[in-house]
Formats: structure tokens, sequence, C-alpha cells
């Protein structure tokens, strides 16, 4: 499976906005968008400066995709599960994007990052309703409990876990820090995103 392999913080900085894709050090003085807030390599500051429409739809598109860590065809296919939904596409798209596995591990503060959540996903650290998921992508719904697995639980990074999230975990989850556990408790709505994103940009984006 292709992956970007790249400095991720050179993301921010062509994005022009934390995307928080390096846990800790993206709430510390050391984030490079903070450091040098201009778009990465020579001619950075000079690229800046041009801003079509289809440039800033673009931009919003890479912001979305970017922060949530998935490929080109990845987040085409959700936008066309988004589209076929009901309601509004963006905010479906949004609420997608929130609810895969992975998301919901790194917005329970089980994970530090999403690259993080994706990994211990994928590494089969987690159980959904008791059994065991190992895709990142897998789409959680209502009802549904997320834990660690009872012969994982001693990885040093849970360890700290259970001491207690220090991260704000969004109103539509229920973490328990002690028990390694998060329940969706809603769905997520517009307001419960914590990135700035033009949802209506990339659904334009997709309709040209
Ligand atoms: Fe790097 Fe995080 Fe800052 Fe982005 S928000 S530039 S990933 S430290």
């Amino acid at each position: 499976m292709a992956r970007y392999t790249d400095s991720v913080c050179r993301m921010c900085r062509r994005e022009g906005t934390k995307l928080f894709l390096k846990g800790d050090k993206c709430f510390s003085a050391k984030c490079a968008q903070a450091t040098r807030p201009t778009p990465p390599g020579q001619h950075g500051q000079a690229r800046a400066r041009k801003a079509s429409e289809y440039g800033i739809q673009l931009r919003e598109k890479q912001k979305a995709r970017r922060a949530y860590g998935l490929m080109e065809g990845q987040f085409r296919r959700t936008f066309g599960k988004a589209e076929g939904m009901k309601g509004i596409t963006g905010e479906n798209l949004l609420s997608l994007l929130e609810r895969r596995l992975d998301n919901v591990v790194y917005r329970s503060g089980l994970a530090s990052s999403r690259a993080q959540a994706r990994q211990f996903v994928a590494h089969g650290l987690f159980t959904v309703n008791g059994k065991k998921v190992d895709i990142p992508s897998f789409t959680t719904k209502v009802g549904d409990v997320i834990s660690v697995r009872s012969t994982r639980r001693d990885i040093e990074h849970f360890k700290i876990v259970k001491e207690g999230v220090s991260r704000v975990v969004p109103k539509w989850l229920t973490t328990t820090a002690a028990e390694l556990t998060t329940t969706v408790t809603a769905l997520p709505q517009r307001d419960d995103v914590d990135l700035t994103l033009q949802e209506n940009m990339i659904v334009e984006f997709y309709s040209r």
C-alpha cells in the first residue's frame, strides 16, 4: 500500500495550518508551522501568493486528505460514499472521516496522532465490541465499544494512557482511560471536527 514517507511537518506548512500529525510536538513551541509558517521549498513564499478558485478548492481537499492520512483513491472513495448518503455531502464526508476506526482511536486519546492510531489498528491492537479489527478505515457506529486487546495492554504507551487522557475528547466519544476503552455515544457533528476545513470547497473540487 502506498504511503507518504517525507516530513509530515512539510504538509502543514504547505497547507498553511496545523494538521496535528506529530502528536505532542504539535502542541509545543517546536511545531514547524509555528516557527516557519511559509510553504516549504526554495520558492515556497512565491507560491503562497497564487490562489485561484481551483487552487483554494484543491488545497481544502488536500488539507482534509492529509490530516486524516488518506491517499487520493481512498479519499475519493470516501467522498463517493458521502455523496450516496442522505443529507449534506460535505458534512457526510467529515462524519465518515471522523468515524474511521483510526480516527476514533486518536480522538479518544488512546493514540497520540492519527498515524500512530492507524499503526496500532493495523497491528491488531484493538477490538470493536470484543472482536479484533485491524482495518483502519473501519466505520464505527453509535454504540460501538473500542478497546485495547487484553494481550496488548502492557505496552508502555498504554501504561501512560491508563493514568489519564490529557487531550480533550469530543462529546460523541466517552473514554475510560483506566480500562483503555472508548465508546461511540453519538454521531459526530460538524462542530466536533477539530480541523479548520471548508468542506463545501471539497465538494466543489470533486464536482468540477
Ligand atoms: Fe509538525 Fe504537528 Fe506542527 Fe504540523 S502541527 S507542523 S505536524 S508539529
